[in-house]
């Protein structure tokens, strides 16, 4: 990882994100599109398909943008900065659906139709896998489809599929043009041939084809991306409509995974990412303008805590995001660490926006235009729940299923003993003896030396690198015991497997830190960020790999283990309260450091923007924080007398104590203070006007 060159934006994806996003976001009324129109507005929709943000996957050959791994995560992030569903509704396209099942397995003339189409917006794609009795266990889809044959567009008796099915939750089904839909395939008549289960299939059926029903809505969270059901009745498609013809009849599944990982490993992440910046950014200056006791409540021990947590998870999650669209631009396909990245970042984002909500208080409840957190609070259940529900991608998708691909030994000896290959065997197995001794030798001696030999790094990430050194050697340790001990029960052993997962994902995350804090220059001034990041994903990497032990078979040989690995006790400590204070401080005033880590987002400080006016606040309360003192001090001295500060800025004005300009600069702080700390309030007869009737549901 360390000698990945981090990809870079071209002059180009630069210039989309400096252009049509910037004007995109700035254009994006949340409050209009979640609550007033429940979908984007059409000049929106418009846009987004006249500058092509559905085709950024698209290859320029056939007319879409052709953008990176990290230019699409950089569109998708600075769009989530502004509007969460305005950020779905671009991702998905990009994302696993028809455009990228195509690109890899489309034949010449559907590639030649669809691509161009789909890049400029003339059709609207969705991906139809989820039905109702179907959702984890996607595999087991009851939606099938029956070879046979039909008479079509005036010809007789051509050979195709009838298909049946139901699907639930799709994004952007409801106004799809385009739906790739995933099914069982079989045929009875052997038609194709002597197999009669063919196996998970994806054709590409217009929306607008007879049987096909689409419309109706869900209702998701109050973040009104165009989701829902579909349904297919008896509607019949040539072979030709399967992608990649008659070759990849029955290959959908391993299609489907094939494709799955590139995108989770950018849209949600970037999502997540997208909303954090934000939050780290405004929730800062908020914390900053919004005085209690006489004090920001940013400077709180209290909020400190918090708001130290959002900051160094911002600069992890950005760390871990870019880290991984660099290794998705070189080519590789990452399914482990994709699957990771998509979990750690949804969760990181959960935990990050609540902290955030505390320290909002009611301005952050009270919905209304001006309440710019709330609709990325109600969004978190969605990430949590799409593409791989996290309790499932926790404890069996990482470790469970990833162990096994990635262990550099255990899938040869099992495919040796498979195919009776003693000498294939014998190899794996001495080979495997001693990666475990190696791990043995490295656990038991950089438990010792505190991996004091490591130096890896410069002197400021040394330490670091050498508890990452530590705890990778223990995890691969732990694996093998874990995965020699417990067989193939392992996988349904789903806490151990979570808290495995957790070890390795904060590993990653602390090695993506460290990468990006070096990529960045090491500026001085981010040192908090990093000590911040890298002690927490450590210190919790130690914690998970402690509960582990405790919950392994043949305890008293995992205790022996886990003395040997921690001969000392618990080395490593989660961030404590000085390096917390440097961080949350870092929060409450403008800065290249706050900059570098909200990089990317759209930032504005106009004070009639729902952001913009903290922002806007935040400076002027800066601007004018000496003066205030002097103001308080005149007050507690008593030659002031009014009881409000507007009146003590005009008194102290009165008796020559502050210059016109100096009360000026007091009076735009306050007003943007007020502007900045406002809520939104209705008329009564405004809620009477907002129901929605007809919902079709339980008991209907
Ligand atoms: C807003 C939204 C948009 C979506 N968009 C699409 C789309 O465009 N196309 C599409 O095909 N689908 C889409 N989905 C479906 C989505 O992929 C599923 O919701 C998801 O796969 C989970 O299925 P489920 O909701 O039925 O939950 P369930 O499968 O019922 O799972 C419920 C809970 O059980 C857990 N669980 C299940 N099995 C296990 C296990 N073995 N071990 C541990 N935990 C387990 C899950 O993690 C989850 O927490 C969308 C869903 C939503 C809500």
């Amino acid at each position: 990882m360390h000698d990945l060159s981090i990809s870079k934006l071209s002059t180009e994806e630069q210039a989309f994100l400096d252009g049509a996003v910037e004007d995109l976001c700035r254009d994006l009324d949340d409050w209009q599109i979640t609550h007033e129109l429940y979908d984007l507005p059409p000049a929106i929709w418009a846009f987004l398909k006249q500058q092509r943000f559905f085709g950024m996957i698209i290859p320029k050959a056939y007319g879409g943008l052709g953008f990176s791994a990290l230019a699409h995560s950089e569109v998708v992030m600075k769009i989530a900065s502004r509007s969460i569903t305005a950020a779905v509704t671009v991702m998905v396209p990009n994302s696993l659906g028809p455009g990228e099942l195509l690109l890899k397995y489309g034949t010449p003339a559907q590639k030649d139709y669809y691509l161009p189409r789909l890049a400029d917006g003339r059709e609207i794609p969705c991906f139809g896998l989820t039905a109702p009795e179907a959702g984890s266990d996607a595999s087991s889809i009851p939606d099938h489809g029956i070879v046979c044959r039909q008479d079509f567009n005036g010809e007789k008796a051509v050979l195709g599929i009838r298909l049946n099915w139901e699907k639930r939750y799709i994004t952007l089904g409801p106004v799809a043009t385009l739906l790739g839909l995933a099914f069982q395939l079989y045929d009875p008549e052997h038609l194709l041939g002597d197999k009669e289960n063919i196996g998970i299939t994806v054709a590409l059926i217009p929306t607008d084809h007879p049987g096909v029903e689409i419309g109706t809505r869900h209702f998701p969270l109050d973040i009104p991306f165009q989701n829902g059901p579909n349904i297919g009745r008896d509607v019949f498609i040539p072979l030709g409509w399967v992608i990649g013809g008659q070759a990849q009849l029955g290959h959908g599944w391993r299609m489907l995974v094939e494709c799955l990982g590139e995108g989770r490993g950018i849209s949600l992440p970037a999502l997540s990412t997208g909303a954090a910046k934000m939050t780290a950014r405004y929730i800062g200056a908020y914390a900053r303008v919004r005085q209690q006791f006489g004090m920001p409540i940013g400077y709180f021990e209290g909020v400190e805590e918090p708001l130290a947590r959002i900051l160094g998870n911002c600069y992890l999650m950005d760390a871990g995001r870019i880290l991984t669209a660099t290794a998705i631009d070189q080519g590789q396909r990452p399914a482990v660490v994709t699957a990771m990245l998509k979990y750690q970042l949804t969760e990181r984002m959960r935990r990050l926006v609540n902290d955030a909500m505390d320290i909002s208080g009611g301005a952050g409840i009270c919905m209304g235009p001006s309440n710019y957190l709330a609709r990325a609070y109600q969004s978190i259940p969605i990430g949590i729940t799409v593409e791989g529900a996290n309790i499932l991608t926790r404890s069996l998708i990482v470790f469970g299923q990833g162990a096994l691909r990635c262990h550099p030994f255990l899938l040869k000896e099992m495919q040796a003993a498979q195919h009776d290959d003693v000498a294939a065997f014998d190899a794996a197995l001495i080979g495997h003896i001693k990666h475990i001794a190696g791990n043995l030798g490295r656990s038991l001696w950089y438990g010792l030396s505190n991996a004091l030999l490591v130096v890896s790094g410069t002197p400021r990430t040394r330490h670091h690198y050498r508890h990452l050194a530590r705890l990778s050697s223990n995890f691969a340790l732990l694996a093998d015991y874990a995965a020699l001990s417990l067989g193939g029960s392992l996988k349904r052993r789903e806490r151990l497997s979570g808290r495995m997962a957790d070890i390795l994902a904060n590993l990653y995350l602390c090695s993506a830190t460290l990468k990006h804090f070096e990529e960045q220059g090491e500026p001085e001034a981010d040192l908090p960020l990093l000590e911040y990041a890298c002690t927490l994903t450590i210190h919790r990497a130690q914690q998970a790999m402690l509960a582990a032990f405790h919950n392994l078979p043949m305890p008293w040989l995992a205790k022996t283990l886990r003395t040997l690995m921690f001969p000392y006790g618990k080395p490593f400590s989660p961030p404590d309260d000085k390096l917390i204070h440097q961080v949350a401080r870092l929060a409450l005033e403008p800065s290249a450091t706050r900059d570098r880590l909200t990089r990317g987002i759209y930032i504005t400080n106009d004070p009639q923007d729902r952001m913009g006016r903290i922002e806007d606040a935040l400076h002027k309360t800066l601007a004018a924080a000496e003066l205030e003192k002097q103001l308080r001090s005149l007050m507690k001295s008593g030659q002031l007398h009014a009881h409000t500060t507007e009146a003590a800025i005009q008194e102290a004005k009165d008796k020559g104590l502050l210059d016109t300009f100096s009360a000026e600069k007091l009076l735009a702080a306050r007003r943007a203070t007020l502007n900045a700390i406002r809520v939104d309030d209705f008329p009564a007869s405004y809620f009477q006007q907002t129901s929605i009737v007809g919902a079709r549901g339980y008991g209907k």
